[in-house]
C-alpha cells in the first residue's frame, strides 16, 4: 500500500482515501468499482529497470510495490505469476504474422490465471483479520480462491453455477472449499453470493466488485513486457467475461507507462463467445450493456450480466483496441490449433483469445507486421469433457502385433 495514494470511483470519480474499506462507490453502490490510485512520482524512487534487473522473486510479489497490498512477508503463499511467454514459430507462420508470443498462464498453480487475483484476495484477507473469503464463479475464479486459501489456512465459501466443469468441480471438493451448487447459471450464482456476504460479513473476492484484485491481474501485463525487455507487443488478446482481466491488462501496462518505462500500451483485443457476448455488443454498437444468455461452451467467458464493463470498455477504447466475437466452433477449433501448434492445452474460454486472434486477421484489423501477444488464461485439463466430445470413437484393439498393423494398413496411416 505504501504507494497508493487513494481510490477513485470509475462512474462518478468520487475519492476516498487509501484508508476506506468499502469495496464500491457509496454513491453509485455495485457500478462505482473502485480504482486503485497511485502516487508514481514516489514509486518511481524504488521502481526503475534496476529494480526489476537486480530483483530474484520469480512471482507476481515480484511487482508488490506497484500492488496494494499491505503486508510483505509472501513467503507463505501458492507461487504464483512468472508464468513463461513462449515466442511461437509454427502457428504464427500458419497464421502468416511475424512476430507471436504466447503468455501461458494455465501454468499457475491452480491453472489460471485467476491465481493473480486469488492470491491476492487471501493477503487482504489476512490483512483485515477475516478467516474466510466467499465468491460466486463460473469455476476458476472459484478453484483459485480454494487453492490459494487452503495453502494460507483460510476457509472458503463458493457459489457456483449448475453446470459448472467435473476439473473445476474436482479442485473445489480436493482443496476443501464449502461448495454451494445453484440450481441456475452464473448471474444467480452471483446473486446469492451477494446477499451471503452481506448477511455473514465474509471477505468479498467476486472480481469486479474487489478493487485489489484487478491490481492482482495487471500482473500478466508487468510480466509481459517486463520478459520483452520492456518493449511491449503492438497487440495483447485475451477472452472477455467480467471484464476484470483486460482491464487488468490495461491497468499493468498504465502503470509502466507513468512510470516512464515503456513508451506505449498496446492495443488490446477482448474476445467473447457468440453465445454470450454483451461486452461485445455493447462496444461494437456504442451502446448501453445488455443483459446476456450464458449459452456457450466458453464457460469461464459465460458472463451474462458483467459487473466490471466499464473499466473494460474503458480500457480497450483507451488502448485503441477492439473486439471479436466468435462461435463455440471455432473457439473449439482454436484450442485444437493451439495444442497441437504449440504444445500449449488449453480451455475453451482460453482458445477463444486465439479464435479472435485469427478473426481479427481475417478482417485486417491486425496485419501479419504486427507484433501480437496472446494470453493462455486457463489450463485445458479443467474441462476435458470439451474436447473429447469432439473425439472420434478410438477402437479397443487386442494385444496383438498383427491386428495392429491390419489397423494401420487399413486406415492408410504412416507414423
Ligand atoms: C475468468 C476468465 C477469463 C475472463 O476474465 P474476466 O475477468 O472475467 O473478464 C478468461 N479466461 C479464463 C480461463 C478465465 O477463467
Ligand atoms: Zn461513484
Amino acid at each position: 500500500m505504501k504507494y497508493v495514494s487513494h481510490y477513485e470511483c470509475v462512474l462518478c470519480e468520487t475519492r476516498y482515501p487509501k484508508t476506506y474499506t468499502g469495496n464500491t462507490c457509496e454513491q453509485c453502490s455495485d457500478q462505482g468499482i473502485l480504482d486503485v490510485i497511485y502516487d508514481y512520482e514516489a514509486m518511481k524512487e524504488t521502481v526503475t529497470l534496476q529494480y526489476f534487473k537486480n530483483n530474484p522473486k520469480r512471482s507476481l510479489w515480484r511487482y508488490a510495490p506497484l500492488m496494494s497490498v499491505e503486508l510483505n512477508d509472501f513467503s507463505q503463499t501458492l507461487m504464483v505469476g512468472w508464468t513463461p511467454l513462449y515466442r511461437s514459430y509454427k502457428l504464427a507462420k500458419s497464421l502468416n504474422i511475424n512476430t507471436l508470443y504466447i503468455k501461458d498462464d494455465g501454468l499457475n498453480p491452480t491453472g489460471s490465471l485467476k491465481d493473480r487475483a486469488s492470491v491476492v484476495a487471501c493477503m487482504k484477507a489476512i490483512e483485515q483479520n477475516n478467516r474466510i473469503i466467499a465468491c460466486a464463479s463460473t469455476g476458476n475464479a472459484a478453484s483459485s480462491l480454494a487453492g490459494n486459501a487452503a495453502r494460507l489456512g483460510l476457509k472458503t465459501v463458493i457459489f457456483v453455477p449448475k453446470r459448472v466443469p467435473k476439473g473445476k468441480l474436482a479442485q473445489l471438493y480436493s482443496y476443501g472449499a464449502e461448495v454451494i451448487k445453484i440450481d441456475g447459471d452464473y448471474r444467480e450464482a452471483y446473486a446469492l453470493s451477494k446477499s451471503a456476504i452481506n448477511t455473514f460479513g465474509w471477505m468479498n473476492r467476486n472480481a469486479a466488485i474487489n478493487p485489489h484484485l484487478v491490481e492482482g491481474k495487471k500482473t500478466v501485463a508487468l510480466e509481459i513486457a517486463e520478459q520483452l525487455d520492456f518493449n511491449p507487443p503492438d497487440w495483447v488478446v485475451c477472452s472477455v467475461g467480467d471484464g476484470c482481466t483486460i482491464a487488468g491488462v490495461y491497468k499493468g501496462f498504465y502503470d509502466l507507462i507513468q512510470l516512464g518505462l515503456i513508451e506505449k500500451i498496446p492495443r488490446l483485443l477482448g474476445v467473447q463467445s457468440e453465445g454470450c457476448n454483451p461486452i461485445y455488443k455493447a462496444f461494437k454498437y456504442a451502446r448501453p450493456l445488455e443483459l446476456a444468455l450464458e449459452n456457450t461452451i466458453a464457460d469461464s467467458i459465460a458472463v451474462g450480466i458483467p459487473r466490471n464493463p466499464l473499466k473494460a470498455l474503458k480500457a480497450i477504447e483507451a488502448s485503441g483496441g477492439a473486439m471479436m466475437s466468435v462461435s463455440d466452433n471455432a473457439i473449439l477449433k482454436a484450442g485444437k490449433i493451439l495444442s497441437s501448434q504449440e504444445g500449449i492445452f488449453s480451455e475453451p474460454a482460453s482458445a477463444a483469445a486465439l479464435a479472435g486472434l485469427i478473426k481479427a486477421l481475417e478482417q485486417n484489423i491486425i496485419t501479419s507486421d504486427e507484433r501480437v501477444t496472446i494470453i493462455n488464461t486457463g489450463n485445458g485439463l479443467k474441462d476435458t469433457d470439451a474436447y473429447t466430445a469432439q473425439m472420434e470413437e478410438i477402437p479397443l484393439m487386442k494385444n496383438d502385433l498383427e491386428t495392429f498393423k491390419e489397423y494401420l494398413q487399413r486406415k492408410g496411416r504412416k507414423l
